[in-house]
């Protein structure tokens, strides 16, 4: 270990335990629950095993009243469900890790919907939740009822074994409706002034400590107000930071670890797009000069320097993580073993918390094995050895698919493996993608399977080589895997136009897909219009990169929202608010039939005739596999055989254009499966379900 570091591996004492060092995984979710609790246990229990000192299972609520579904949660309704939640604390302590659970509820962001329980508050006001209709005004009756679910949803986490246990007050769930003087309007003992309001939060953690107290850590999670100073990442309103001070100061006797967040959701889970690694550590500081207590804050901090100096500086005792500990869930240990290079780097575009929210299975970018430990039994750091090493495998294209089944292929032990690609550079789609405006942390993919690929003795990548059929019959391969991505179409073909659109022509000079502005074609005249039907970055991107170049740039999308997926991690706001200071207008709803010399004609979502003048139009409509290649050769079986390839196959975006971390997660999964007897279609994996006996 780099003696700069050794301060990351001292043991923090909280309450009655003592943290193994300082990387702590804070609490966030997956997907899992206490629904699927053999996968939960093995998606944190890596953690524990890659040096984790603290890790924490998700948000859990603690009654039917705070009935989260659809999202997934891990419920700890009654002992039934806190035995399935036991069995994370028993893989965490396996590793001799302490395990934590967020003790939760939501009030009135809870939608209620499955268990149809009243929703709660503590005043009957509109929330900006968007579920009809209005909570219940709690009265003293409710308040004492929850304090005693919590109380005793806490004597069940201890029972099965957790260290840590969470009163969680932050996000702007119950505990933070209640401090807010917006959502809190009451007139009682819980409203009015700060100690008024807070008294159902010191109220809940007296109870909590004086029940398990003797046992568990007890932790409170809490928001600072962040005012981050970024458009569309407001924190949370009625709470200012010095009121968050002052109860910290109040409730100090009953807390042994605060756990800080800073603002709402989006900024404090902030992409790399808007917010620096370390962007919450001011605030964190200033929670613990009001403290006597350890503090953990997260920071989607990769940079083991970064850390040790952050704890050096007092802003924090513990190096927080949930984002990062997914990337890499060896991170401590490869920190501890000195092998800094082969840190798998967050490349904080949360597509775990798309992952999580929208599909209820968490997965990483980075990590194409996050979520995937119990069921297809896979491990970040290990590989099954090759059946037969010696088998010749070449890959066409080093996009993200290619390259990810390389490093994996080289993993596992096959001793020749070619990565040929057609351009100078390896990255595929990410060679450009990192260069768009805010994207540049995206490069971390590209960055982190370099290193891998130059270290591995079994694989040889080669740039500036375009393969054709008749190349790769000659190679001499034994195996070859297609991973020659996609492009951007140019004819405008698009959900409900099967056909190319009149005008979309991307050889004349006023029509342009990604590609070609890549490439360095411009529109003629200084009026542009980006049409984006694929409402991711994209769209934003390219219209980003024109405007700073000086065109009058308008983005066209037939979304009710600019780049709707954005919202999905967590970025919708702020990204349009950044696109909205970066000059560019924006029309939504609105679908482009046509396209003239200097026009553009279509129609908006009532149907009503819509038309604009443009210069030139960049098309962000649709893309295409680039799949002559494989046609060709899979068309050729009679060629395949004489040439000796025994198994042709097709990974990424070559297969069905679809999101960088899926490429990257088709890449992986053929590398692990090349030997099975159908290695195109996906081994099954198992799945946790209710027993019928
Ligand atoms: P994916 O995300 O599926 O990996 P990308 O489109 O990002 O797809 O990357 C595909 C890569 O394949 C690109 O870098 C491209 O230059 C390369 N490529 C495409 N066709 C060939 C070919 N015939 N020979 C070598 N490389 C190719």
């Amino acid at each position: 270990m780099d003696a700069r570091h050794a301060i990351l591996f001292e043991p923090v004492t909280i309450g009655p335990k003592t943290l193994p060092n300082r990387f702590y995984q804070v609490p966030h979710a997956s997907g899992f629950g206490s629904g699927r609790p053999r996968t939960q246990a093995a998606f944190r229990a890596i953690k524990a095993e890659g040096g984790w000192g603290g890790v924490c299972v998700e948000y859990a609520p603690i009654s039917p009243d705070s009935d989260d579904l659809p999202a997934i949660s891990a419920e700890i309704w009654d002992d039934r469900d806190a035995r399935a939640l036991g069995l994370a604390a028993e893989a965490i302590h396996a590793h001799g890790s302490l395990a934590g659970l967020e003790l939760y509820h939501g009030g009135a962001s809870c939608p209620n919907g499955n268990s149809r329980s009243v929703r709660l508050a503590p005043s009957q006001i509109t929330s900006g939740v968007q579920w009809s209709g209005l909570a219940k005004e709690m009265d003293r009756d409710d308040i004492a009822r929850v304090q005693r679910d919590w109380v005793d949803a806490a004597r069940r986490a201890r029972d099965v074994g957790f260290d840590i246990v969470y009163v969680y007050g932050a996000h702007g769930y119950l505990m933070t409706q209640f401090l807010s003087t917006d959502a809190n309007r009451r007139t009682d003992g819980y409203g009015g002034s700060l100690a008024n309001r807070g008294r159902f939060w010191l109220e809940t953690l007296a109870g909590v400590r004086e029940a398990i107290g003797g046992d568990c850590a007890i932790a409170a999670r809490i928001a600072v107000h962040g005012d981050s100073g970024v458009p569309g990442a407001e924190g949370l309103p009625g709470i200012h930071v010095d009121e968050m001070l002052a109860l910290v100061k109040m409730a100090d006797d009953l807390v042994d670890l605060w756990d800080v967040t800073v603002g709402s959701w989006p900024e404090d889970s902030g992409t790399s797009r808007y917010f620096p690694e370390g962007h919450e550590r001011a605030w964190a500081h200033q929670v613990r000069e009001a403290t006597t207590k350890p503090v953990v804050a997260v920071g989607r901090y990769s940079n083991p320097d970064l850390m040790a100096e952050v704890i050096r500086s007092g802003a924090v005792d513990l190096i927080g993580s949930a984002r990062q500990a997914i990337a890499d869930p060896y991170l401590p240990r490869k920190i501890a073993e000195n092998r800094l290079d082969e840190i798998r780097e967050c490349t904080g575009s949360n597509v775990c918390i798309l992952r999580e929210e929208v599909f209820n299975q968490i997965g990483c970018v980075q990590n194409a094995t996050a979520g995937e430990e119990y069921r297809r039994g896979w491990h970040p750091e290990l590989f099954p050895a090759a059946a037969d090493p010696d088998r010749s495998v070449l890959i066409v294209g080093a996009g993200p698919a290619g390259m990810e089944c390389a490093v994996v292929l080289g993993k596992r032990g096959f001793a020749a493996v070619h990565l040929v690609e057609a351009e100078p550079e390896i990255g595929g789609r990410l060679r450009w993608a990192r260069q768009l405006p805010t994207l540049g942390d995206w490069g971390r993919i590209i960055d982190w399977r370099a290193v891998q690929l130059a270290r591995l003795p079994g694989v040889q990548v080669i740039t500036g080589r375009r393969l054709t059929a008749a190349d790769v019959l000659d190679y001499g391969a034994d195996l070859v895997v297609i991973a020659t991505g996609s492009t951007w179409r140019g004819d405008g073909v698009q959900n409900g136009y099967p056909d190319p659109m009149p005008g979309a022509d991307p050889g004349s000079p006023h029509v342009l897909t990604p590609e070609q502005i890549w490439a360095g074609k411009r529109p003629p005249g200084a009026q542009v219009c980006v049409y984006d039907t694929d409402g991711y970055y994209v769209a934003p991107g390219m219209a980003e990169l024109l405007a700073r170049e000086g065109f009058q740039v308008s983005i066209v999308t037939t979304f009710d929202v600019l780049s709707p997926v954005s919202d999905q991690t967590l970025e919708g706001d702020m990204l349009r608010a950044h696109v909205h200071r970066a000059g560019i207008n924006v029309r939504t709803a609105t679908t482009m039939t046509g396209i003239g010399a200097r026009s553009v004609t279509g129609h908006d979502r009532q149907g009503e005739p819509w038309s604009a003048d443009f210069d030139g139009i960049v098309l962000v409509t649709q893309q295409a596999p680039t799949d002559t290649l494989y046609t060709e050769l899979a068309s050729n079986q009679a060629a395949l055989a004489e040439a000796g390839i025994g198994g042709l196959y097709r990974i990424g975006d070559a297969v069905a254009p679809r999101m960088i971390s899926e490429a990257i997660f088709d890449g992986h999964r053929m590398a692990r499966e090349i030997d099975s007897s159908d290695p195109d279609r996906p081994a099954t994996y198992l799945r946790e379900r209710a027993e019928i006996s």
